[in-house]
């Protein structure tokens, strides 16, 4: 499977759709969701193009997969969500229901989420 660059997020990373920004460095975009499934719903992507968490965690160096994932709970303490918790998820492939075709963690936070996996 090769990277799609007319994927959604490939074009929000290059300003061809509009974007609700919450954090952005050389490496990674976070942004809202949207369609928030909570209170609080942002997606973190990296700038690299990596289809899912697979290619990218298989692709990217470990110094590239490690500064993403601390970044992912930086921007969690620094929106305020650390204390009271929060979820992150990563649907990847088919079976995990993934919808766009850029690698992305949700951060999802501000209520009770209730049971991991619904259905
Ligand atoms: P996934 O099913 O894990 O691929 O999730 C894709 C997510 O992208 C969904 O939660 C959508 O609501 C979200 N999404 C789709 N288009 C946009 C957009 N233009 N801006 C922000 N979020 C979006």
């Amino acid at each position: 499977m090769t990277y799609d660059n007319e994927n959604i997020f490939a074009k929000i990373l290059r300003s061809e759709l509009p974007k609700s920004k919450v954090f952005e460095d050389a490496e990674i975009l976070a942004f809202h969701d949207i369609s928030p499934q909570a209170p609080t719903h942002i997606l973190v992507i990296p700038k690299g193009e990596y289809i899912s968490f697979d290619d990218f965690t298989t692709n990217a160096s470990d110094e590239v997969v490690g500064r993403f994932f601390s970044r992912v709970g930086k921007i969690a303490q620094d929106i305020g969500i650390a204390e009271n918790g929060y979820r992150i998820i990563a649907n990847t492939g088919n079976d995990g229901c993934q919808e766009v075709p850029h690698f992305h963690i949700h951060i999802c936070a501000g209520k009770k989420l209730g049971r991991m996996l619904a259905d």
